[in-house]
């Protein structure tokens, strides 16, 4: 009997200390947002989370399109990493000086202007301004004329635009005239 309430308790005493000691120290990182949109050509300007404790090392890892995470350098996202179901995600990590890594939760990326009002053209093309960045948002060029006539309004910005034959039209009419005068 008092053999099996030693074993028992040399048992409990065992499950005890693997119970208190942890395999490593955990840091515990405050949450990211789950999704995070930003201007396209501009680097990831989400505020660092509070962390715990005071780890060796900390920051930023990025996965783009379902690939490994990697550390996130601080180079600028582009719209193309929208592609793909994936896209691009990013996560906060935090590790002890033995190279042990706690994680924040994955916070998924949208790049993407913010376009607002009416449209801005030049003669090719026409934009909206971003309310974030101020750049041009929805960049497209005028809808292609289909006749040859001179004043055509492009059917996305309304932009009134020469058409595109016109200046032959003139001159094929300024021949045909002169030609006629000729035989006339
Ligand atoms: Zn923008
Ligand atoms: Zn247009």
């Amino acid at each position: 009997m008092k053999k099996v309430l030693a074993t028992l308790l040399c048992v409990l005493m065992l499950v005890g200390a693997v119970c208190v000691v942890p395999a490593f120290a955990a840091f515990t990182i405050d949450d990211i947002p789950t999704e995070y949109r930003l201007c396209p050509d501009k680097a990831l300007d989400l505020e660092a989370p509070a962390v715990a404790g005071d780890p060796f090392a900390r920051g930023w890892e990025v996965k783009y399109r379902g690939g490994d995470w990697i550390p996130y350098g601080g180079e600028s996202f582009h719209e193309s990493d929208n592609n793909y179901t994936e896209g691009v995600s990013v996560r906060y990590f935090a590790a002890d000086e033995q190279g042990n890594y706690s994680y924040s939760n994955v916070c998924k990326l949208t790049i993407a202007h913010v376009p607002v009002g009416q449209y801005q053209h030049n003669d090719e093309e026409h934009w909206r301004v971003c309310d974030d960045c101020g750049g041009r948002a929805d960049v497209g060029y005028h809808t292609s004329l289909t006749s040859d006539q001179e004043n055509e309004n492009c059917t996305v910005c309304g932009a009134q635009r020469a058409g595109r034959y016109s200046v032959v039209k003139k001159i094929w009419d300024w021949l045909m005239n002169f030609i006629m005068s000729l035989i006339g």
